[in-house]
């Protein structure tokens, strides 16, 4: 190999030929962790759960406005279930900003209307109303399982799992058979099923003497013995329909794992273990778990809300910083997912731009779609300090680009970040079949995530 090509080309290249055995042996079993927890927490209210459990076990404790806060202090947000917000503070001055990353841990997935029940010719069915971009004939005929809550008039929170273990029934939303599916068949694929159509079937046993609606009677009866619950407590209700079943190993090598839900908690996992991890005591870090990023990052639970502005502020006050002053100092890691280059479908993907498989974590200077539109574009100044952090690190990372121009496109959390003046550059795992029921990613990419962002913690 002739120097000019060892020292001057940029080439991306596998964390196996880069990193090392040591490294993949490592990575396996990151993701043993990493596959617990995707099956633990389906929803960002699950996600919080199991968020709550790792920040307490590794010394964070709840931290409430107004609360006095000293260097060392590791401490962590609730807010509202369904977001939540870690942070330790360094003895640096909070005035030379804080390390933050931002991933989300809300996914696609099929929300119940609040008036959901319903009988038609002997079956009973739940309407829906999808969250996040779907493809929704992916979602018919496959097992589904129900999670969520019931808040019931009085206050009290019924938390609801059903579908997840073996003895539980599950979910399901008929398909038509090929036999009569000739007019169907000539539908575009993204027309063949409507938001309407995504209907859930839960019952066909009548209650006995009852003639009319006597299916949905049945069911009403079931769930007022089992939850105590009325037909008006739906209206009340966060009810989802996510996949039913366990995350998997995919490959003969084991080297991918199949899973809904890895769009955002394959970041949201490794940001929240490495924030753990990290011995970082110099400067101020947090880790955001944030919720409605599928949806915009609206609402008071999304990365619009006033809370990051709000906690930044009260974390400059506390230690006698300013809080305009912090920001302009901060920067984040925008973790969230990106699009891993699929052989299968190449006229989507421009391939020296997009992540590859195995080749590491992902960095997306931009994303959007259409001349960059709805991008707050990393500067290369950012670019040329993160890559620095990374390559200090050896960590294996590639640059990407989520496909062809004018294609599509997507966003992230990144640009809400940047909007509050904190530098911001996406950086998070590549996926296969994104928003599907059952995505899929590399272990080793998983890996690089977690040794990427505890090295920009500390960097
Ligand atoms: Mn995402
Ligand atoms: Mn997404």
């Amino acid at each position: 190999m002739s120097d000019a090509r060892k020292n001057l080309v940029y080439e991306k290249k596998t964390v196996y030929e880069k990193a090392g055995e040591k490294i993949v042996a490592k990575a396996y079993e990151y993701a043993k962790g990493y596959v617990n927890f995707l099956d633990a927490a389906k929803t960002e209210r699950e996600a919080v759960c199991e968020g709550v459990k790792l920040a307490e076990a590794a010394g964070y404790r709840p931290y409430t406005f107004g609360d006095p806060i000293k260097a060392g202090d590791k401490l962590y947000y609730n807010n509202r279930g369904k977001n939540i917000f870690l942070f330790r503070i360094g003895t640096e001055d909070i005035n030379n900003g804080i390390r933050i990353t931002a991933a989300h841990i809300d996914s696609p997935r099929l929300d119940l209307k609040q008036v959901p029940l319903y009988e038609d010719n002997g079956m009973c069915f739940l309407k829906t109303h999808y969250y996040g971009g779907i493809r929704k004939y992916q979602w018919l005929a496959m097992p589904l399982a129900l999670h969520g809550v019931v808040v019931k008039q009085d206050g009290e929170v019924l938390d609801v799992v059903i579908g997840e273990r073996d003895e539980d029934p599950v979910m399901y939303i008929t398909d038509l058979l090929p036999h009569l599916a000739a007019a169907y068949n000539e539908k575009p694929l993204g027309k063949a099923v409507t938001g309407e159509q995504l209907n859930i079937l839960v019952g066909s046993r009548p209650l006995a003497d009852e003639d009319k609606d006597a299916v949905k009677l049945g069911v009403l009866q079931y769930l007022y013995d089992t939850y105590g619950i009325t037909e008006e407590d739906f209206l009340s209700a966060e009810l989802s329909i996510v996949p039913a079943g366990k995350a998997r190993d995919v490959g003969f090598d084991r080297s991918m794992i199949s899973g809904y839900g890895h769009d955002d908690r394959v970041c949201a996992y490794p940001s929240i273990t490495a924030m753990i991890d990290a011995d970082e005591k110099v400067h101020t870090t947090m880790c955001l778990l944030v919720d409605k990023e599928e949806t915009g990052s609206d609402g008071v639970t999304g990365m619009q809300s006033s809370l990051i502005t709000d906690l930044i502020t009260e974390i400059a006050k506390a230690l006698g910083g300013n809080e305009a002053t912090v920001r302009a100092n901060s920067k984040c890691l925008s973790s969230d997912v990106t699009a891993i280059y699929d052989p299968t479908f190449p006229d989507v993907y421009e391939y020296r731009n997009s992540a590859l498989l195995g080749c590491g974590v992902g960095m997306c200077k931009f994303t959007g779609s259409r001349g960059k539109g709805g991008t707050s574009d990393a500067s290369a100044e950012l670019v040329a300090w993160v890559r620095r952090c990374l390559n200090e690190a050896g960590v294996v990372w590639q640059t990407c680009e989520l496909g062809k121009i004018d294609v599509g496109g997507g966003g992230t959390v990144a640009k809400f970040m940047a909007n509050h003046n904190i530098d911001t550059v996406d950086l998070g795992v590549g996926v296969l079949s994104m928003h599907a029921p059952y995505e899929l990613i590399s272990k080793v990419d998983l890996y690089e995530s977690y040794r990427a962002f505890k090295a920009f913690y500390a960097f």
